[in-house]
């Protein structure tokens, strides 16, 4: 092995010295990066303006290099025939949950004390991966083991294996008792394990900035909280506030002095509006509003993530007895409002951030939201820009993802026929393709070095 590799050294020396630059360092002879050009019949660069046709986009290594008009050819590189498709960049999921899923939690009650930390890793994988897939390039996970997350998210972004660029939260902070309290829906012998491992309850101003501090030490990229009740926590009680202002407002202060943005789950009105007046960069959820929500809305700037297929997941599962009685009447109350609060937003023009929760609605099946946002009021273009250019804006990397544009990381996908006519044909996705790897062509997917 250390002799091809002095041979290969040597080979670069000799070529550097044919050349005449012999002050060269070796690394300058390393390979070109490969280059791939995309034939687009349809380029929606910039999801909310007018699409162009015929053009090329040019990937060079992991960054679109360049967008040129009608189909060019460069001598040496990868042609990709996307003429009879719309290509646009990768889509972005807000709002997932990479170590769950719906089929967990009806396996749940058989095996809940034999499922650990390992199984978990190996299912997020598996989840990752299926929704890179489907279309979506970078997602945010807004709960889930810090550990696991933040390995997962770097061992993708390291080529260990593929999946989409991962903006993580670890665990979602919570206050005692609350909707991401660990203890909740345990026997209480397995409750007192799970206290001994508390890593994200809080109570009082001064606790809550500790436990934001203390995801921060464990790598993640975000501060996701739970200002209210959540439908899958198996306590009675509601979808109220249950942060109260003070507590917020510590977490929105500490996050922002470690320079990281706030998510805060929120369902009843009045912690949707503590959480907006605390400063939160985005309410997840968001299913009972006022007239008070949406002043707040455009006064903080905030972005809704309306999740809308979790309500719809939640309520199916309940129906067909996969839940707890305090879970089902939670789903029933939230599933009615979730898409009438939705339809106002939009009216109202609150900036809109795509997400869907998956975890709880099915890994891989993340477009579908499209659909329940057009049915809902908001415009194709409108749903696909909220997957991309505003999505960025909300995790503040508008100058890497978002747009093909050149400079920007090589996230790019296509379906066949037009998404702007049809939201329905971002569910067929055809073309994917992440920092400059092909993961899927035709529909199939396709083998790369990462896999
Ligand atoms: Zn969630």
């Amino acid at each position: 092995m250390k002799r091809i590799i002095g041979a290969a050294l040597l080979a670069l020396v000799c070529a550097t010295g044919a050349t005449g630059q012999e002050s060269s360092p070796p690394q300058a002879a390393t390979p070109a990066e490969p280059v791939t050009v995309i034939h687009a019949g349809t380029l929606l660069a910039e999801p909310g303006r007018s699409p162009r046709r015929e053009a090329s986009v040019i990937v060079r290594g992991r960054r679109i290099a360049e967008v040129r008009n009608g189909y060019v050819n460069i001598p040496g590189a990868r042609v990709v025939d996307l003429r009879d498709h719309t290509v646009m960049p990768g889509l972005m999921d807000m709002h997932v949950h990479f170590r769950g899923s719906l089929d967990d939690r009806i396996q749940a009650r058989l095996q809940a004390s034999s499922r650990d930390y390992e199984d978990a890793a190996f299912t997020a994988q598996m989840h990752a991966k299926r929704t890179l897939l489907a279309g979506f390039t970078t997602v945010r996970d807004l709960g889930n083991d810090p550990r696991l997350v933040t390995t997962l998210r770097d061992a993708i972004e390291g080529g260990m294996f593929p999946g989409p660029t991962i903006v993580a939260a670890g665990t979602g902070i919570s206050v005692s008792g609350g909707h991401g309290d660990p203890r909740n829906g345990q026997n209480r012998d397995l409750a007192d394990i799970a206290a001994q491992r508390d890593i994200n309850t809080c109570n009082g101003p001064d606790d809550c900035r500790r436990a934001v501090r203390n995801q921060i030490s464990f790598g993640v990229d975000v501060i996701k909280i739970a200002a209210s009740g959540g439908v899958l926590s198996n306590v009675p009680g509601g979808l109220a506030q249950q942060m109260m202002d003070d507590e917020i407002r510590a977490v929105v202060q500490t996050a922002r002095s470690f320079g990281r943005r706030v998510a805060a789950h929120a369902h009843g009105a009045d912690g949707v509006n503590a959480a907006l007046k605390a400063g939160v960069n985005s309410i997840e959820h968001g299913t009972f509003t006022n007239d008070e929500t949406f002043r707040l809305y455009k006064q903080s700037g905030a972005y809704y993530v309306p999740t809308l297929l979790a309500p719809a997941a939640a309520l199916a599962d309940g129906r067909r007895g996969a839940l707890t009685p305090a879970q089902y009447q939670k789903a029933q109350e939230a599933a009615g409002n979730a898409e009438k609060s939705f339809a106002r937003a939009v009216r109202e023009g609150v900036r809109i951030a795509f997400g869907t929760d998956a975890g709880v609605a099915r890994h891989g099946d993340n477009a579908q939201e499209f659909a329940l946002m057009v049915r809902n009021g908001m415009t194709p273009a409108a749903a696909i820009r909220s997957a991309t250019v505003d999505a960025a804006a909300l995790i503040d990397r508008s100058n890497s993802v978002g747009t093909i544009a050149p400079g920007k990381d090589a996230d790019i996908v296509a379906v066949r026929g037009d998404p702007l006519a049809d939201v329905r044909l971002l569910e067929n996705m055809q073309f994917v393709m992440k920092h400059g790897r092909v993961h899927k062509l035709g529909g199939e997917r396709q083998l790369t070095e990462v896999d």
